[in-house]
C-alpha cells in the first residue's frame, strides 16, 4: 500500500509540470490530478493528521508555501495590531518611544518572576493570538528591549 501510494504520488507532482503545453492539455492535466489526489486523499484518510499534512505539503508545494506566507503575514499584522494596542495607540515603545518593530515586545507590568517574564512566550505568536483573543487584557504593556532590560535591572536593585 506504501509503495503505491509513493507511486501516486510520484504521478500527481509529474502532473503539476505543465510548463509548454497547451491550455488543452492544461485542463486534460488538471483533471486527471484532481482524480488522482482524490485516490490519494482516501488512502491517507486512514493516516494521522500529521502525516496526511506532511503528504499534503510534498504533493502541493507551492500551495503549502502560499500558506505560509499568508500565515506569516498574518502573524506580523497582529503582532503590530497588539504592540500598537499596548502602545497606548502608537507602534512604540510607551517609555521611550523607541519603535524598531522587531525590538518591541509585550511586557508584563506587574510580572516578576513568574511564568510570564519568559520571554519566549512572550515573543511568540501565539501569545499575541492569545491576547487579541482575550480581548486585550490589562497588565500590559509594549516596550523596547532596551526599557525591558533598565526595568528589570531596576528592579533587581530593590531587592
Ligand atoms: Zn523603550
Amino acid at each position: 500500500m506504501k509503495k503505491e501510494l509513493e507511486e501516486m504520488l510520484v504521478t500527481y507532482k509529474r502532473l503539476v509540470e505543465t510548463v509548454g503545453i497547451s491550455s488543452a492539455e492544461k485542463v486534460f492535466l488538471y483533471k486527471q490530478r484532481q482524480d488522482l489526489w482524490g485516490q490519494i486523499r482516501q488512502i491517507i484518510k486512514e493516516h494521522p493528521k500529521s502525516i496526511q499534512m506532511a503528504i499534503y505539503r510534498s504533493a502541493h508545494p507551492e500551495r503549502a508555501f502560499a500558506q505560509w506566507l499568508r500565515q506569516r503575514d498574518k502573524n506580523r499584522n497582529r503582532k503590530v495590531e497588539v504592540l500598537t494596542h499596548y502602545g497606548g495607540g502608537k507602534l512604540a515603545c510607551i517609555k521611550c518611544g523607541y519603535t524598531n518593530v522587531s525590538a518591541l515586545s509585550i511586557d508584563h507590568i506587574e510580572g516578576g518572576g513568574n511564568k510570564q517574564r519568559k520571554s519566549t512566550l512572550r515573543a511568540s505568536s501565539s501569545f499575541y493570538r492569545w491576547l487579541k483573543s482575550e480581548g486585550y487584557p490589562s497588565g500590559y504593556q509594549t516596550l523596547c528591549m532596551n526599557c525591558q532590560f533598565v526595568k528589570r535591572f531596576e528592579r533587581e536593585e530593590h531587592h
